[in-house]
């Protein structure tokens, strides 16, 4: 088999892959973001890649339609409300998922031809904060450093990022760096002891935001302690003396972490010239995301430390393509190329360069207010494309009502089923990954190649194309008549050519004569090259700029604090990630964790559910009670929607604030009460057949042989049979056993001697083994076997799934354990466990701490 070199379509650590067609996937040894590691997401995408819940075919209004009908109604639609109502009447709303090439179009089609800049990302929801930091400090959207650094740097303070969960091969090199050189250290700054946590020699557990009163504290230490750098301020940097006014009369109490650690910190941080700041959604979602970036920035700047081997501030971004959409003006106050959308001379150049008949000449509706707009029935026409907005916008309740507000919506996507496409009168099938050919920018500004190693399924057609035939259908033909992506690539190299003589970071020079089939993964402007060692910033004096920040003040919550983010083998709202059955076995439910005081004062127990609410909606969710979140927080993960779960999309409570400078929606700053979800009865389910999660509290998740099903209501059912056949879908012979001890309810119903679904019940929440359940679905198995709840002596229960890379179970390892593997690489060398992307090695020294051994022979 012939594998293909492409790279991965999740985060933005951007790695290289090897992959094939009958579903080989392997890390690339050559790619330099990776060099062969993948973590558990990459590892599992040929599971990924099949046609299960595919758009094939256009849609208009739920049927089946021709391209030709589509593309005509689509671009009838939009050029109607542009007559009747103005440029600003429409809007698309785009994706960090899509190829650089879709996005330099889609804008070119909305800023150039359509006359506005309605056009916003969802990369406004995970990295915008960063982007408007940038250029306060910088002049220009720079990411100064490259992935090499985390290797040299002396100390690495990770700020707001579970590098472990959600950049999981960066978390490798760092601890593979670490591990050659022990005196490395590592600082997490994170309200949560997340899985980073294992990394790190110190974590400051600050309150959420306290990260701004935290740096202002650093940059009053760093002067107090003489390590400011006069000579490169004195030369390269503006504002320092109203930044340490503004730091000195900030109190880094204020942050919430231990005053002995923040000392600590401080100490570390003036005493290693080499350290590198990595910072991501925990800084960005925020509202007030910009002044903290800026905080850190101010810290670098004032110090020299940037744009020198193993030191610098690190912004990571959370998408594949987030960076892509950055560079050629994916969000609504951008233009391509890093040219300002406000500067007249760079309107001017880009309208020149397109031709085109107009330019947009101010910046558009950034995503919350874009959907307000929608609400507010301004606009009149929405195309969104790759990306879930009704369930991953902040008030996704809100969002979703503001878009069938919307007298017409198309959505472009792979999958049939969104909860966004379900609101669609057109729905267009995109290309997914392995069928797409384009380009990709990752966190340290590489950009590289997702080449097609499948064929386009269906009529599935890549976004550049859907994006240039409506063009055309609206009269722009000839400005977007293109072969294929590489000319719509070559093209966007041009305009950074037609457009060097402005002053800019983004020179694309090195991708003039590239061969497109065969580009290596390259940097821009230059392999390894590092910003502002020199100076040389983006400002029209030539400086860099520290800004006076002022930490938000602290509150007194009635309520408690919300966090959000993800789960380690995860990605956005599952709709890829959610087909492999691997992924699923480490958290198959939607979860809020709940530190156990406050659980007590909620009279919550251990797999309890637990409702959350504020004015915005609500979610219930099932309870974890752990210490790794502090008293009077909560953190729930992003990923369910309604296709996976019946009232369980946490954005539901996530407020449509947002940062005042960068736009970026708090999606980590919600406040809500909770309470018991008082449920009369709760199932857990197994099927061989697709259940639909419609209950009370309902969560879905995909298994090998079929689906699993968590359930709650609040009336039970009159008869389990009749509920189980009709949860389950199965016809066949129908087994129950009345369990007194455990006040179960177990239902079997075996066909032709195969079990087919397996449906416990209980009034309360279901003790059972679900991974030696869902082993039996699709086995043959006697009734008792399949009603015993417990797994037999010669094929024991591995249990919940630990390692998703390797397979492997709770059970199994703490097996290993008491066998004697004392430590993570002895577990690793009895189960194969931590041995691929590492992941899961602080859930393994976990268990290595709280493993019962057995007691020592006499
Ligand atoms: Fe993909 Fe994982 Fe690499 Fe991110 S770290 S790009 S999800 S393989």
């Amino acid at each position: 088999m012939s594998l293909t070199r492409t790279t991965c379509p999740y985060c933005g650590v951007g790695c290289g892959v090897l992959a094939g067609a009958d579903g080989t996937i392997k890390g690339d040894p050559e790619h330099p973001a990776n060099f062969g590691r993948l973590c558990s997401k990459g590892a599992a995408l040929g599971q990924t890649i099949d046609l299960e819940g595919r758009l094939l075919a256009p849609q208009i209004n739920g049927a089946t339609a021709s391209w030709d009908e589509a593309l005509r109604l689509t671009a009838d639609t939009f050029s109607a409300a542009i007559r009747d109502h103005g440029p600003d009447s429409v809007a698309f709303y785009v994706s960090g998922q899509i190829l650089t090439e879709d996005y330099y179009l889609a804008n070119k089609l909305m800023k150039g031809f359509i006359g506005s800049a309605n056009i916003d990302t969802n990369s406004r929801l995970c990295m915008a904060s960063s982007v408007a930091g940038h250029k306060r400090a910088f002049g220009t959207d720079t990411v100064p450093g490259v992935y090499a650094d985390l290797e040299e740097a002396d100390l690495i303070v990770l700020v707001g990022s579970n590098l472990a969960w959600c950049h999981p091969v960066l978390h490798k090199r760092v601890a593979e760096a670490k591990a050659k050189r022990p005196e490395m250290r590592v600082v997490n700054v994170d309200p949560r002891r997340t899985a980073t946590c294992d990394l790190a020699d110190l974590h400051l557990r600050i309150t959420p935001d306290g990260d701004a009163a935290l740096f202002n504290g650093l940059l009053t230490h760093l002067a107090e302690t003489d390590r400011i750098d006069a000579a490169y301020i004195a030369q390269h940097v503006n504002g320092f003396e109203a930044a340490l006014e503004a730091a000195r009369s900030s109190d880094p109490l204020e942050s919430g972490a231990d005053a002995a650690d923040i000392q600590e910190f401080y100490r570390l941080w003036a005493e290693t010239p080499k350290v590198v700041t990595l910072y991501s959604q925990g800084v960005n979602q925020s509202a007030c995301g910009t002044d903290k970036v800026n905080a850190i920035l101010n810290c670098h700047l004032a110090t020299g430390r940037i744009g020198t081997p193993g030191c610098g501030p690190f912004s990571l971004t959370g998408q594949p393509n987030a960076m892509g959409g950055r560079e050629v003006g994916g969000l609504a106050n951008m233009l391509a190329n890093h040219l300002d959308i406000e500067n007249p001379e760079h309107r001017a150049a880009v309208q020149d360069f397109w031709g085109s008949p107009t330019i947009a000449a101010r910046p558009g509706l950034k995503a919350v207010d874009l959907f307000q707009a929608c609400a507010d029935g301004q606009i009149k026409a929405l195309w969104v494309m790759s990306t879930n907005p009704a369930v991953s916008m902040p008030d996704a309740d809100g969002v979703s009502e503001a878009i069938q507000n919307v007298p017409f919506v198309v959505v472009s996507d792979v999958m049939a089923r969104t909860d966004t496409g379900y609101l669609a009168d057109v729905l267009l099938p995109a290309t997914a990954w392995g069928e797409k050919d384009g380009t990709v920018t990752n966190s340290e500004r590489r950009i590289s190649r997702q080449r097609a190693f499948l064929p386009a399924p269906g009529e599935a057609r890549p976004d550049w194309r859907t994006i240039a035939d409506v063009a055309a259908c609206m009269g722009w033909g000839a400005a977007f008549d293109y072969d294929g992506p590489a000319d719509v690539f070559a093209e966007y190299v041009r305009l950074g050519a037609a457009t060097r003589g402005f002053d800019k970071d983004l020179d694309l020079s090195i991708f003039v004569d590239a061969d497109y089939a065969d580009l290596l993964p390259t940097q821009w402007p230059a392999n390894d090259r590092r910003f502002f060692a020199e100076g040389g910033f983006y400002h029209p004096d030539g400086k860099a700029r520290m800004l006076p920040i002022t930490p938000p003040a602290l509150t007194v919550n009635t309520g408690f604090k919300l966090n959000t983010g993800r789960n380690r083998d995860q990605w956005h709202t599952m709709t890829r990630t959610g087909k492999a059955p691997q992924l699923g076995a480490h958290l198959a439910e939607p979860y809020v964790q709940i530190h156990p005081g406050d659980a007590a004062e909620l009279d919550v127990a251990e797999g309890d559910l637990v409702q959350i609410k504020n004015g915005y909606g609500q979610a219930v969710l099932r309870a974890l009670i752990t210490d790794a979140t502090a008293k009077g927080q909560l953190f729930a993960p992003m990923h369910w929607t309604r296709q996976r779960s019946a009232s369980s999309a946490v954005n539901a409570v996530t407020p449509p604030v947002v940062d005042p400078v960068s736009g970026q929606p708090a999606l980590k700053g919600g406040v809500v009460s909770a309470q018991r979800f008082e449920a009369a009865w709760y199932v857990f389910a197994a099927s061989t057949a697709e259940m639909s999660p419609s209950q009370d509290y309902a969560a879905v998740a995909r298994i090998q042989t079929g689906w699993q099903a968590e359930l709650a209501g609040m009336t039970a059912p009159d008869d389990w049979s009749e509920f189980a056949r009709a949860l389950t879908g199965q016809a066949g012979d129908i087994a129950v056993m009345e369990d007194q001890l455990s006040g179960q309810t177990r239902i079997a119903i075996i066909r032709d001697g195969v079990l087919q679904a397996l449906v416990f019940s209980s009034t309360r929440p279901v003790a059972l083994s679900r991974s030696h359940a869902v082993s039996l679905i699709g086995t043959e198995v006697s009734a008792l076997q399949a009603l015993s709840g417990r797994a037999s002596v010669d094929q024991p229960d591995p249990g919940v799934t630990v390692c998703a890379c390797m397979s492997v179970g709770i059970n199994t390892i703490r097996s290993a354990i008491r066998e004697g593997a004392g430590s993570v690489e002895a577990i690793g060398a009895k189960t194969c466990a931590g041995t691929n992307c590492g992941a899961c090695k602080p859930e393994l020294a976990a268990l290595l701490s709280t493993t019962d051994l057995p007691m020592a022979a006499e």
